[in-house]
């Protein structure tokens, strides 16, 4: 689903994406020819049973030591110390609470990027990633400007929040998140320029266009041209994607170049179904409020802790307060801790958006294509293949990690979907 927070879109190299049709999965080959469902050739699933085990190892040391670090800081009283330092050159409390929060984000990015470097490599060693070293520093630092130039403010203001209303400034900090997401999701499609490159899908794909419009009449979404992208993805991986960013009058579909012209017409067509069905279905703003909801629990249990453990913890962390500077460090470690247990929830709702889509996609392509099923699962085995997807990925990773079902999931799904079969007609399409 669309990119929610005010991330770095050029980031997380290992990582897949954060929207689209994003793959997950598969399983031994042999076993789900048979059923129809997502299969590797020998040589790819050598290397992504290797790989994914890298992926989990890292996504689970870089989540421990983001936590990890941020008890440094507080433990070693660097937190405290650093607001201090900031209170000398400046007289003015804003400006030394934004040189504060500036110089936090600069050591929080610089203390990740040992394990982003590393991710990087072992992208570009699995044949993921093609991006030099230049590209990707400077995205780096492109990321951190981003993250600094509005992150520092919001921090500002949320820490402001916890000195003016110190009993129920989770409740403020909540009300004030509301409308920084619905921002980010409008601002999203114009800062994605910053790292990719973006033109017209039809300037190079004429014929391409011209099929998708046939999806685009069927769906009724009325997605003229003009929102239609292609992003040059080719310069920097060779993953496949697709996704839907953006709101309002920036919203728009976006295809990567390493798919439009890279795999048969009929699966992206199926690809652009799906993209279509986060559009048609509301996603965008069903995801907003479930994001709503949850993060009112997160703040309210994090409240919790952060109280605990300045109570445990503030004078040997010299943290006076919440409302103080390096009090701010300790809401971060609370709600780093609350977001890293309650991961599952989101993704299991992130996960059933994405079956939906993967429905209506199928849908959406009948009678279009050939063979809606086929098509799907040929899709998905192109995202398997690409991403090197885990081909069998443990149940309990896949409920607590992925934002998407499996690969294998997903194709299995598709090749037994036929409700057309005796007559019957679709979920989403009534004829
Ligand atoms: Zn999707």
């Amino acid at each position: 689903m669309p990119q929610l927070a005010l991330g770095r879109p050029g980031a997380a190299p290992l990582r897949r994406p954060a929207c689209a049709l994003s793959p997950a999965t598969t399983s031994r080959p042999a076993l789900h020819r048979n059923s129809g469902g997502h299969s590797l050739p020998p040589d790819k699933l050598a290397k992504a049973i290797a790989l994914s085990r890298i992926r989990r190892i890292l996504d689970l040391v870089s989540s421990l030591w983001g936590l990890a670090f941020l008890w440094i800081l507080l433990g070693t009283r660097a937190a405290s110390g650093l607001a201090r330092w900031t209170q000398r050159p400046l007289r003015h409390r804003r400006l030394q609470g934004l040189l504060f929060f500036a110089v936090l984000l600069v050591i929080l990015t610089l203390a990740s990027l040992p394990l982003d470097w590393y991710g990087q490599q072992v992208s570009l060693r699995y044949g993921i990633s093609v991006q030099g070293w230049g590209s990707w520093l400077g995205d780096q630092a492109k990321g951190l400007g981003l993250s600094v130039l509005f992150g520092a403010p919001v921090m500002l203001l949320f820490n402001w929040l916890v000195g003016r209303w110190p009993r129920r400034y989770w409740l403020a900090i909540w009300l004030a998140t509301l409308p920084l997401l619905v921002l980010s999701i409008f601002l999203s499609p114009l800062l994605d320029p910053i790292f990719n490159k973006f033109e017209p899908l039809n300037k190079n794909h004429p014929a391409l266009v011209a099929e998708l419009e046939k999806v685009v009449a069927r769906t009724g979404t009325k997605i003229p041209p003009e929102r239609m992208f292609l992003m040059k993805a080719s310069v920097k991986t060779n993953g496949l994607n697709a996704y839907v960013s953006g709101m309002g009058a920036t919203k728009r579909i976006v295809v990567w170049d390493t798919t439009a012209g890279r795999i048969p017409d009929d699966e992206v067509l199926f690809i652009f179904g799906h993209e279509s069905g986060h559009y048609v279905l509301h996603h965008l703003p069903k995801q907003l409020a479930g994001t709503a909801v949850f993060l009112f629990f997160l703040y309210w249990a994090c409240a919790g802790l952060a109280a605990w453990l300045a109570r445990r913890f503030g004078t040997r962390w010299g943290v006076e307060s919440l409302a103080s500077r390096a009090g701010f460090v300790v809401l971060l470690f609370a709600v780093s801790v609350g977001g890293f247990f309650l991961a599952p929830i989101s993704n299991t709702f992130s996960r059933y958006f994405e079956h939906q889509a993967d429905v209506y996609g199928q849908e959406a392509i009948h009678g279009i294509v050939a063979d809606p099923q086929k098509t799907a699962v040929a899709a998905f085995n192109q995202l398997g293949q690409a991403w090197l997807e885990d081909p069998r990925p443990s149940p309990f990773i896949e409920f607590w990690t992925y934002n998407h079902p499996s690969v294998q999931n997903r194709a299995s799904f598709a090749a037994h979907y036929d409700p057309w079969a005796d007559g019957g007609q679709g979920r989403f399409f009534r004829k």
